[in-house]
């Protein structure tokens, strides 16, 4: 199996005094990059028990940052304690529960004994820029061991093309501008579920895998190796189609909608005949199905104005459903009670699985003809020649075991007709315009 190389990045030990912090936040030297931090912030106690961790010359620990392009420090570890400091140098310090006096106040011997205060820290330095980003997930993955990772950073750890193709496609897909701010690699969890989705689900038999992290694993290593270009094109498909016709409803949906809403695109342009016009019954479908599920919480026990008591609960249960987001179970329910209240919005024609006619069929349309090709009517050689023609086209619904709406046809007779075809449809369409 091949294994990707371990890049460690250059790591210096270097120290700061306590009295310089405040000007490097000031000076944009210190930078926090919110996407590796999260939002818990110490208590009032922690704070004061910090500082005064400082005036009696204990360790603080040491930090860990990471020197970007810009020069500027990226804080992979210790993100609170600096900013603790930063406050008390700035009297900004909730000091009322502690006998600490405010910084402005000490006397001048006792803030040059606190400005001289050295803070450690660990500096990284990557030299590769193809893998500094990975550096930066890698260490800080590995700093964070003992406090609870979440999901996404569980996921963000494993190496091959699962997590290659859902962190590019998370860049690259302008889908996720629209889903809301990206903290603690929220987004590219989002992109690794949708990807997860689109390469274990099976629509015909309705199973779904689940969204836990074991479940998300399994697709890292199944797919660690490579995963076949057509798959990630039709799921960038999927992801356009989504992004045209939700747009702006984006910012406004949950991830636990987004799912369902995304297993249903998938699912339309995989089995629904005369694909065209979706993105717009799609639009219009979205629009009305988001509209009911937000016209009430899951508390309600009766239906909102304008609504049927039969439909509230149906929604409802659709709603409540939506809460245990990551079962396999939940997935199935949601997703195919989409996908009826979509047949009941827009009725489709289903796409016809069997898309070639056998000998058999055309031995018919053959006898039918009496051998002859309607196209140039001249004689069909059936043991060389013979390629059966949908009137109706096959992706338009055309049936193919409907031999009323076959004919067959000579096979450069039939190239010809497609294309001519096509040509009329074009300029039928251009003349809408
Ligand atoms: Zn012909």
């Amino acid at each position: 199996m091949m294994r990707r190389k371990q890049h460690i990045p250059d790591i210096d030990f270097d120290r700061f005094p306590f009295g310089s912090i405040k000007k490097l936040f000031e000076e944009k030297k210190i930078f926090i990059n919110y996407d590796y931090q999260r939002g818990d912030v110490w208590t009032t106690t922690q704070q004061i028990e910090l500082i005064k961790s400082i005036f009696n010359s204990y360790s603080i620990g040491v930090l860990v940052l990471y020197i970007n392009d810009d020069d500027q420090f990226e804080i992979l570890d210790g993100q609170q304690r600096l900013l603790t400091i930063k406050k008390y140098l700035s009297d900004e310090l909730n000091l009322r529960q502690s006998d600490l006096k405010p910084y402005s106040e000490l006397d001048y011997q006792e803030q040059m004994f606190l400005n001289a205060y050295s803070v450690g820290y660990l500096k990284l330095k990557s030299h590769n820029p193809e893998t500094k980003e990975e550096d930066i997930i890698q260490t800080f993955l590995r700093l964070q061991e003992g406090s609870p990772l979440n999901k996404a950073e569980k996921i963000n750890a494993h190496r091959g093309a699962f997590k290659d193709a859902f962190k590019t496609i998370k860049e690259e897909h302008k889908i996720f501008n629209f889903l809301g701010h990206d903290k603690r690699f929220r987004l590219r969890l989002i992109c690794a579920s949708l990807l997860h989705l689109e390469l274990e689900s099976d629509f015909q038999h309705s199973v779904f895998p689940s969204l836990d992290l074991a479940s998300l694993k399994s697709s890292c290593s199944t797919y660690e190796e490579s995963i076949s270009k057509s798959k990630l094109k039709f799921f960038k498909g999927n992801l356009d189609y989504l992004l045209r016709s939700l747009n702006h409803l984006l910012t406004a949906i949950t991830t636990r909608d987004l799912i369902p809403f995304y297993l249903l695109v998938s699912y339309l342009r995989r089995n629904k005949a005369g694909n065209e016009d979706l993105i717009n019954e799609l639009s219009a479908f979205c629009a009305d199905f988001l509209q009911k599920i937000n016209s009430f919480s899951v508390y309600d026990t009766t239906p909102p104005d304008g609504m049927e008591e039969s439909e509230f609960f149906e929604y409802l249960s659709y709603k409540t459903e939506g809460r245990k987001a990551t079962s396999s179970d939940s997935i199935d329910f949601r997703f195919n009670f989409l996908k009826n209240k979509f047949k009941d919005f827009q009725p489709y024609v289903q796409k016809d699985p069997k898309r070639l006619h056998d000998i058999e069929q055309k031995r018919i349309l053959f006898f039918r003809q009496q051998g002859i090709c309607p196209e140039c009517s001249k004689i069909i050689d059936f043991r060389t020649d013979g390629s059966a023609h949908h009137e109706i086209a096959h992706k338009d619904g055309g049936i193919t075991d409907d031999l009323d709406n076959a004919v067959l046809l000579h096979e450069r007779c039939h190239v010809k007709l497609e294309k001519k075809l096509r040509k009329q449809k074009n300029n039928s369409q251009n003349k809408l315009w």
